[in-house]
């Protein structure tokens, strides 16, 4: 039988107590669960597509479609930002071969947020929030520290921490995945994650998903 869904029951409430937020997303099988929470709880989500750190654009593309295809189908707008790999690539020279979760995922996750940060602030949001966080393979610290920064920069901005792996959410987000029969990438989205991944795999080591 079909769990209830909480946050019809338990509804979010905004950091600043208004009903629209800037949502990040780095993916449908991430944000679907969270752009339905912020849905069922009567808020106003706008997703904001920003992932220069994905490759190939073969990826990029199918990962975005898939993001598109769900925002449609519940009626949430959808900003597709600039795809800029070249200033991502700049940004994270010499971190090659960092582990995830180390400095090169920060690098990553600041230029995203801040990214986030920037539309939100010229756009008239006061609240953003990012679906980095959801993963189990992300560090939740790291990803709420870089949210955190990037909104120090824009007076007035409030970054939403806020632990979305909990409340049944790794459950519904599992749900998602499987009735939206959503694409499901095997690495989180760089080059690097993706010569990794490759690696893990020669290794047979379990893969990310
Ligand atoms: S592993 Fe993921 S978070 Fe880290 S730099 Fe690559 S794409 Fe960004």
């Amino acid at each position: 039988m079909q769990k209830a869904r909480y946050f019809r029951q338990n509804p979010l409430k905004s950091p600043d107590g208004g009903n629209r937020v800037l949502l990040h997303s780095c993916c449908a099988p991430c944000s679907c669960a969270i752009i339905e929470a912020l849905h069922d709880s009567g808020l106003v989500p706008t997703v904001f597509f920003y992932n220069p750190n994905i490759y190939p654009q073969a990826e990029y593309d199918l990962r975005k479609r898939e993001n598109m295809r769900y925002a449609a189908k519940l009626g949430i707008p959808f900003v597709d930002a600039d795809y800029d790999c070249g200033e991502w690539q700049l940004r994270t020279k010499g971190l090659e071969n960092e582990p995830e979760r180390g400095k090169r995922c920060t690098v990553c996750f600041d230029m995203r947020l801040e990214g986030a940060a920037r539309y939100a602030a010229s756009h008239g949001f006061t609240v953003f929030a990012t679906t980095l966080g959801i993963s189990r393979w992300k560090n939740m610290t790291q990803v709420d520290e870089c949210g955190t920064r990037a909104a120090s920069n824009h007076e007035g901005l409030i970054y939403w921490a806020f632990n979305w792996r909990k409340n049944g959410m790794m459950d519904r987000r599992a749900a998602l995945i499987k009735s939206e029969e959503f694409y499901l990438q095997q690495y989180c989205g760089c080059v690097f994650s993706l010569r990794d991944s490759i690696r893990r795999k020669a290794m047979q080591v379990p893969s990310k998903s």
